[in-house]
């Protein structure tokens, strides 16, 4: 089957544990984030994809063919990394044709590249620019042209945009998305920040604090089926409520027995259980109304932000938040007696 193949990968530093237990496979085409708090091995996976480190254990393939001892140079990939390492002393065109030149490319084939490229990142007209004469968006271009100017067969970026303010990154996020989809390019980034992971990617790669891979799926199914707690919490918000079993479709939290949709098949009645729902599933009525899944309790906390508004309630001991647009606006306020109400649908039972 086409496409990049991590098997049973693990990367050890002496004593230290860089990444473990990582099996992975990335379709051909896909741009691919790898999201992880700092230290759980983001980049050493890269770098290790990239033939920069040699697993301590496990294979990289590609296209079937097993590259692990393939030395960098020789994989045909592009990189882009934080600190773009570009060349100061050359012009822009020097900087995205020096690969060519080391593969001696004849000097008009290289011109040629190098203009199709500055009209790729959107710079046509810069090749005789000096490094130092350009705004920080405008050197990732050139970074992000340089790593394409070999038709790399894999695109790897380790948080190239960190370095740049919120409103560049923005452009930059979906100027680079746009271009991956044009060339079709199998990408994989690295980034701690899941709002550019979440808008950027065709898959999510979740990694953890113990160095594992925690989940890997489309955004949308990491957000709403996420595999654990630490998925749930690290992806947006989440009510994670603990309780028990009690039944093929339901749940008993803090006394209150909830129906569910959907209960994974290796749990058993009386197994202990989180669920986890997001804040914009529920809903919150004023007083204490009996229902299903009603959960009674008192508002501690409206935090309004204009665009949204967020209820903290207390029930039974539990904290839940409950977020809502202004237009939806439930009428309570600090102190009241409030209702959460939980769909059956949007309680996503997780077992670890
Ligand atoms: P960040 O988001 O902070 O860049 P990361 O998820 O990319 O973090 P890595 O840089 O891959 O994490 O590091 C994973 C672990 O391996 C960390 O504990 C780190 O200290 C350790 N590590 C990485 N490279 C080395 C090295 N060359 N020697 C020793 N330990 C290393």
């Amino acid at each position: 089957m086409a496409g990049l193949f991590l098997e049973d990968i693990h990367k050890h530093f002496g004593s230290v544990v860089a990444v473990q237990n990582v099996d992975l496979r990335i379709p051909h085409g896909r741009f691919v984030c790898f999201l992880g708090p700092s230290g759980c091995g983001k980049t050493t996976l890269l770098r290790l994809i990239a033939g920069l480190e040699r697993p301590t254990r496990g294979r990289v393939l590609l296209e079937e063919a097993d590259i692990t001892d393939q030395p960098a140079h020789q994989r045909n990939f592009g990189m882009v990394f934080q600190s773009l390492a570009l060349f100061p002393h050359l012009s822009v065109g020097d900087n995205i044709a020096y690969s060519l030149r080391i593969r001696k490319a004849d000097a008009s084939v290289r011109q040629r590249r190098v203009d199709a490229l500055l009209e790729l990142v959107r710079l046509p007209g810069y090749a005789g620019r000096h490094i130092s004469q350009l705004s920080g968006g405008q050197r990732q271009r050139v970074a992000i042209a340089r790593a394409l100017a070999i038709e790399p067969r894999l695109f790897l970026l380790d948080e190239p945009l960190s370095a740049l303010d919120a409103k560049l990154r923005e452009d930059m996020q979906l100027e680079m998305r746009m271009l991956q989809q044009r060339l079709g390019v199998t990408t994989i980034l690295v980034t701690h920040d899941q709002r550019e992971a979440m808008t950027m990617s065709d898959l999510i790669v979740v990694m953890g604090t113990d160095n594992q891979v925690h989940q890997m799926g489309t955004p949308l199914e990491i957000y709403r089926n996420p595999a654990d707690t630490f998925v749930a919490n690290f992806i947006g918000t989440s009510n994670l409520l603990k309780g028990i079993c009690s039944g093929s479709r339901q749940v008993t939290i803090s006394g209150k027995t909830l129906g569910i949709e959907a209960m994974p098949e290796n749990v058993k009645e009386g197994s202990a259980i989180t669920i986890s729902v997001r804040p914009e599933d529920i809903s919150v009525v004023a007083g204490a109304p009996e229902g299903a899944n009603h959960l009674p309790g008192r508002v501690t906390f409206v935090r309004d932000v204009g665009s949204s508004v967020e209820i903290y309630l207390d029930c039974n001991g539990f904290q839940i938040i409950s977020q809502s647009t202004p237009k939806s606006r439930p009428a309570v306020r600090q102190g009241d007696v409030a209702t959460a109400v939980l769909p059956p649908a949007a309680c996503v039972v997780l077992t670890a």
